[in-house]
């Protein structure tokens, strides 16, 4: 690496690395504009119940349609905006984009949205959602946000404060990604969150069934000593949801029972059917 220490090594020249960082600036200014020209979309994941294979609510998950570039995940770009403000903006275009959507829906869906740490350390978060909530018309009784433990981890007095006026307003909590970060018992015992979703990395190919099946135990052993639900993320082989139906774990989500997909498609698949606007 060029960093390396220039009195014991040869410094090098690394074009690759000096390219990296001159796409990433070129991507961060096109971040910039990106909410403004419209090119940030959500599309939605259906949730469902293991037991009955029902609809439990849509995940929402943004993407960017880049005009060059063409679609980008948020895995590539969501880092990018959380070094710095553009995180809140582009989150807050995306609960709103969801709010407004979900509230024209005749079935009354939960919709989940992913929060990001620094809308709780740099905004007034709960007082954003209960606008947005106000202004969409969205009960909130039909909104979840999902957060991972490292969301809440920067200011945990800040976030218990602020995660209890969001409860407050009746709006529910789900703890995103378990498994992968602290896992602490004591963030599940303070946070009073509604369910525990754990982490699609569990359930990836190289996983073990048998270590999969010890943590999804380990995981319903923890949701029933807090009695909420537990959700299993990433779920893609009949094999793994047959196991999920086994042990009595009550929610799934992956691509066996539905790709990440766009309104317009979740209409045209009949999943959900759309209110006139008046
Ligand atoms: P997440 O919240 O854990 O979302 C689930 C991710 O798993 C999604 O990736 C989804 O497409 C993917 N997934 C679902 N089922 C399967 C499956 O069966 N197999 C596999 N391999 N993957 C599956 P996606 O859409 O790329 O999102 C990645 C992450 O980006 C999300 O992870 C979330 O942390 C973050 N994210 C997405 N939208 C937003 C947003 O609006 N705001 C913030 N702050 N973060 C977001
Ligand atoms: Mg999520
Ligand atoms: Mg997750
Ligand atoms: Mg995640």
């Amino acid at each position: 690496r060029a960093k390396a220490d220039p009195g014991r090594h040869p410094c090098f020249y690394e074009p690759s690395m000096d390219e990296k960082v001159r796409n990433r600036r070129k991507l961060a200014a096109d971040l910039r504009d990106a909410v403004k020209a419209g090119q940030l979309t959500v599309c939605y994941q259906v949730q469902r119940v293991v037991a009955t294979g029902e609809i439990r609510g849509f995940e929402a998950l943004v993407r960017w349609q880049h005009p060059t570039r063409g679609t980008i995940m948020p895995d590539d770009f969501i880092p990018l905006a959380e070094e710095s403000d553009l995180i809140l903006q582009i989150g807050e275009w995306v609960l709103r984009s969801v709010c407004a959507e979900a509230v024209l829906w005749q079935q009354p869906y939960k919709v989940a949205v992913n929060l990001s740490g620094i809308q709780f350390v740099h905004t007034d978060i709960a007082r954003v959602v209960a606008n947005v909530l106000e202004q969409t018309g969205l009960p909130p009784e039909r909104l979840e946000l999902e957060l991972t433990e490292s969301t809440i981890i920067a200011d945990q007095p800040r976030a218990l404060q602020v995660l209890r006026q969001i409860k407050s307003m009746g709006v529910s909590l789900a703890l995103d990604d378990f498994g992968t970060g602290y896992s602490s018992l004591d963030t599940l015992r303070r946070f009073s969150f509604d369910r525990i979703k754990i982490d699609r990395s569990f359930f990836g190919a190289v996983q073990a069934s048998d270590q999969t099946l010890a943590v999804v135990h380990a995981v319903l052993a923890l949701g029933k000593a807090f009695d909420i639900p537990v959700m299993a993320e990433g779920i893609e082989t009949a094999d793994q949801l047959n196991m999920l139906h086994e042990v009595g774990c009550e929610e799934a989500q992956g691509f066996l029972l539905g790709r990440p997909a766009c309104l317009d498609d979740i209409v045209k698949n009949g999943q959900i059917t759309m209110n006139r606007v008046a």
